[in-house]
């Protein structure tokens, strides 16, 4: 099997902008949003947290069995053969035994009791025999079996969670075992956008002859909601000048980050161009990437702008690879590092050499049991079930000049992504 691996350091072809530049050109101007509130824990799913969380107890509040058994002292237990111990009394989690277990002792005890004074260890109760009040154990047991310890998850004094962490459903419950009912988290982002186009009409109006659905506000609509951002959809704007200039306006006055669909292919709509440079600092980027070569980025007055293409795959395909992290950053998350995956593709992938492409693919487990990746067929970027038929992308490097089936590419899953 050859390996296909991606070349971040391949030259790009001559005035196109590689991945990497384009994403670390995108990381300079991005600044995370200030604001804080301050959040019911259920209601922080999917936040960003603003502080670090410390726990204020010990977790468990204190030592307690991990079985249903026996509390005893393992300094009565003997070397070899039984010894009989007096059952004195039962543990329930929630309902502590008052007492004290004295030498010769033991005390019936259910997962979560605490363990009584004197005790130090738990038998299970399928290694004991208990013939009334007498509880026979044998030899063998090591000290401390079957005992959980105080802060064993979380001790008093112990960071638990960064800030810019993510909160996720095990951490409301971490949240809630430290008792906490509230959380400081990063406000939610706000992203306006919309798209451009003579030809779109909107889910509900009747297509005349030469028009199309807009696909990009809903696609767009879909992955700002993953991101539990809030949307301002400001619909579809006409190719006019001054249309443009006063969404363009509308939308940098509401949110932290415009985005918008169309108008930005070379040569095309010059006025959206003219537009942007009136009204902030935006460069038209020409990426070498397929789909989505060209993008627009810059500052639109306070908020940060991007112009994404106007087919509907690149449009994905650059939200995704560009737009969604920068979100992230701006959010105040940590940022994880990508997940890809090498894997052998079934089917050989068509590709000219330039530009790094991110075809669709669909992972597949064979009958031998190895995770292989297949093409979604049509990759044309204007081709959308590409897009909603896969699973991951599949990243074929600038220099790659096509793939045989049975080579190693690398994958990204669209589950580590959304
Ligand atoms: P543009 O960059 O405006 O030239 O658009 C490139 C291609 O994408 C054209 O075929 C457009 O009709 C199409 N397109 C642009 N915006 C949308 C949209 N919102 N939904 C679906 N297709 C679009
Ligand atoms: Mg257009």
């Amino acid at each position: 099997m050859t390996e296909t691996r991606p070349d971040p350091c391949a030259p790009p072809k001559a005035g196109l902008l590689s991945v990497e530049e384009a994403r670390a050109k995108i990381a300079s101007l991005v600044q995370v949003i200030e604001g804080v509130e301050q959040l019911p824990i259920r209601a922080a799913l999917n936040r960003v947290l603003a502080q670090e969380v410390i726990s204020g107890i010990d977790v468990p509040p204190s030592d307690n069995s991990a079985m249903d058994g026996y509390a005893l002292r393992i300094a009565d237990l003997p070397a070899e053969g039984e010894v009989a111990l007096q059952l004195i009394g039962k543990a329930y989690a929630g309902t502590p035994f008052a007492g004290e277990v004295a030498a010769g002792q033991c005390v019936r005890i259910m997962t979560g009791a605490m363990i009584p004074r004197g005790a130090d260890t738990v038998i299970m109760q399928e290694q004991v025999r208990a013939e009334g009040e007498q509880v026979r154990v044998g030899a063998g047991h090591a000290p401390g079996s079957n005992v959980r310890r105080a802060g064993e998850d979380m001790a008093r004094g112990e960071a638990v969670l960064p800030p810019g962490h993510c909160l996720t459903p095990a951490d409301l419950g971490v949240l809630a075992s430290l008792g906490l009912g509230e959380v400081r988290v990063r406000r939610r982002l706000r992203v306006a956008f919309f798209s451009t186009g003579d030809e779109l009409r909107s889910v509900g109006e009747t297509l005349q002859e030469g028009q199309i659905y807009d696909s990009n506000r809903y696609t767009l609509h879909g992955m700002l909601t993953r991101l539990g951002v809030e949307l301002l959809d400001l619909g579809v704007i006409r190719d006019d000048r001054d249309a443009i200039r006063q969404a363009f306006q509308d939308a940098a006055a509401m949110a932290d980050v415009v985005l918008t669909s169309g108008g930005v292919s070379v040569g095309e709509a010059d006025y959206v161009k003219q537009t942007l440079d009136e009204l902030g600092q935006v460069d038209f980027w020409r990426i070498a990437m397929k789909p989505g070569k060209p993008l627009a980025c810059g500052r639109l007055g306070p908020a940060l702008f991007f112009g994404l293409p106007g087919n509907p795959v690149s449009v994905m395909a650059t939200f995704y690879q560009f737009v969604q992290p920068a979100l992230h950053a701006m959010m105040g998350q940590a940022q994880a590092p990508a997940t890809t995956l090498r894997l052998p593709t079934e089917t050989a992938l068509r590709k000219a050499p330039g530009r790094t492409d991110f075809q669709r693919g669909r992972l597949v487990r064979g009958s031998d049991g190895q995770l292989r990746v297949n093409s979604t067929g049509l990759q044309g970027s204007h081709v959308l079930t590409s897009m909603s038929r896969a699973d991951c992308f599949i990243i074929l490097p600038a220099d790659c000049a096509g793939v045989e089936a049975g080579e190693l590419v690398e994958v990204q899953p669209f589950a580590g992504l959304i």
